[in-house]
């Protein structure tokens, strides 16, 4: 599958919407990503740990690492795929990631990092730090969607699937509310 390809997937799947819509940090922005609506969707999510697989099997990883809370069903599918093992990071108490459960890291143990969507990289450079702790060999990081418009680098060799260019703007500055459009509403019954 091409870039275009996965991006359609991402579309069919509701997880990628447009629109107007108000994000965790406050800024309003045309396009949402809905984490989840793709991950609780495994014949759609399996394509795209396929696609991952495939494009690190050169590197010959030997664990796949992902952040909790996504990247623990990447992480494990692309090592499916991989045939290898896969381990997740996890918040640390004093901020960072750790491993916890018995999960560790060899000096020189070749590791391929990923997760769902790079917006920050917060989340990645957080592992990559934890990996560098143990003197892993980072030989990649996957990511399924590049929404940082190419603004995160990494000192690693990179892979998105596919990229989306996601604006956002505080809200004096938000076109869409200055042709007056409603925010756009996502959908979650509570209890
Ligand atoms: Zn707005």
């Amino acid at each position: 599958m091409n870039s275009n390809e996965i991006l359609q997937l991402f579309k069919d799947s509701n997880a990628l919407l447009t629109g107007h819509f108000k994000l965790t940090s406050g800024r309003h922005s045309d396009v949402y990503y809905e984490k989840f609506t793709l991950l609780k969707q495994p014949e759609i999510c399996t394509k795209m740990c396929e696609q991952m697989a495939n494009q690190f099997k050169e590197a010959n990883p030997v664990t796949i690492v992902g952040p909790t809370t996504g990247g623990i069903i990447i992480a494990y599918d692309v090592a499916r795929y991989m045939g290898i093992e896969s381990i997740y990071a996890e918040a640390g108490d004093e901020g960072g990631r750790v491993f916890k459960r018995g999960f560790s890291l060899e000096k020189g143990q070749k590791v391929v990092i990923v997760d769902d969507v790079l917006t920050t990289g917060r989340s990645i450079f957080e592992v990559i730090e934890l990996c560098n702790k143990y003197e892993a060999e980072i030989v990649g990081i996957g990511l399924m969607l590049d929404r940082s418009n190419g603004k995160v680098k990494f000192d690693y060799p990179f892979y998105a699937l596919t990229s989306v260019d996601a604006d956002s703007w505080e809200v004096a500055d938000c076109p869409m509310c200055a042709k007056g459009e409603e925010l756009t509403q996502r959908g979650s019954r509570k209890f």
